[in-house]
């Protein structure tokens, strides 16, 4: 059994930014990660991809930010600039480390890992929210490729693959660009009329405006801009896309068949390729 003066369970960003808190305070921390990698869900999804946050307000509690180009930061920018920290610190973060079990004895904590039994005064739980793919059950199957939008790679799209994105969030319009990017068509299946903000933010011109827009806390927008999802899309792209036709607007998924799927009003819609944009769920069912 190990002794340590706080423990920190997850070495994505919160975890991480406690760890330094937690220094500062004069306690040595130790971090247990699951896996072999910092970041968190940062580690896990697609590089490319940009935050629906500025730039600016994407930094690490030292005032590094992240560098490239753009107001909206690159998931891999994000990245290194949260490697960089956990480096520079030297925070000691046992990797592959799975905590298990929390009980207190004695005033103190007790871990089990899935590597030792730690005791500690202090133990922060830092395991996210978004830790795994969300695919909802529905009846029926598909005889063709399905992936979610944590592995989604659109340079694997072939020019007029048939393509559906369940879901019409960020992930989802991120997903739908990109397939179009790469010539392919789009299916694209929602529960809800399109989220759109009440301005295009795409336009260069609008990009101050856009950045004031994404880093207004969402409960302080009036009826949430219009939105019916929980964070405002920042993508104007794709309310265009499905104005020009070029996206093919369908309710919501109800089952699977072999060549597509009927959505729950009954339109059957045939597809090459299903992309689940359906977001994530908790993992810590132990806590
Ligand atoms: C598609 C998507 C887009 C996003 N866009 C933005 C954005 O634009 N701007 C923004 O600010 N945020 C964004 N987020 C949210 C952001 O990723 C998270 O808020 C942030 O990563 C949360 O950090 P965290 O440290 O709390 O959790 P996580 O990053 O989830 O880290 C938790 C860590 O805990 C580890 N862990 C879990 N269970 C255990 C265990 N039992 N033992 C040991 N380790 C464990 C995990 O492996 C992981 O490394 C986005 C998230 C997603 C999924």
């Amino acid at each position: 059994m190990g002794d340590a003066e706080l423990v920190i369970v997850g070495a994505g960003p919160a975890g991480l930014c406690a760890a330094w808190e937690g220094r500062k305070r004069g306690w040595e921390p130790i971090i247990l990660e699951r896996r072999s990698v910092v970041g968190g869900a940062w580690a896990e999804m697609p590089p490319k991809m940009r935050c629906l946050s500025p730039r600016k307000y994407d930094r690490m509690p030292d005032g590094s930010v992240s560098s490239g180009d753009g107001n909206r930061a690159t998931v891999a920018e994000i990245l290194t600039m949260i490697e960089a920290f956990a480096a520079k610190n030297q925070f000691r973060i046992c990797m592959e480390s799975s905590a298990q079990a929390v009980s207190v004895q004695n005033g103190m904590f007790e871990i089990e890992t899935t590597r030792q039994l730690l005791r500690t005064p202090r133990l922060i739980i830092a395991t996210g929210e978004y830790s795994r793919p969300r695919v909802p059950s529905v009846p029926g199957d598909f005889d063709g490729p399905t992936e979610h939008t944590r592995t989604f790679d659109p340079n694997t799209v072939t020019a007029s693959e048939r393509v559906a994105v369940i879901g019409a969030g960020n992930s989802g319009a991120e997903a739908v660009l990109a397939i179009l990017a790469r010539g392919g068509q789009v299916v694209l299946s929602t529960r809800y009329p399109l989220a759109g903000p009440p301005i295009d933010f795409s336009e260069t011109v609008l990009a101050p405006l856009a950045a004031w827009y994404a880093g207004l806390p969402v409960r302080w927008l009036p009826g949430r801009g219009g939105c019916q999802v929980k964070t405002p899309l920042v993508y104007g792209e794709l309310k265009r896309g499905v104005q020009a036709g070029q996206i093919e607007l369908v309710g919501a998924l109800g089952e699977l068949q072999a060549r597509g799927f009927r959505t729950s009003s009954g339109q059957d819609v045939d597809v090459d390729r299903i992309v689940w944009a359906t977001g994530y769920r908790r993992e810590t069912t132990w806590l």
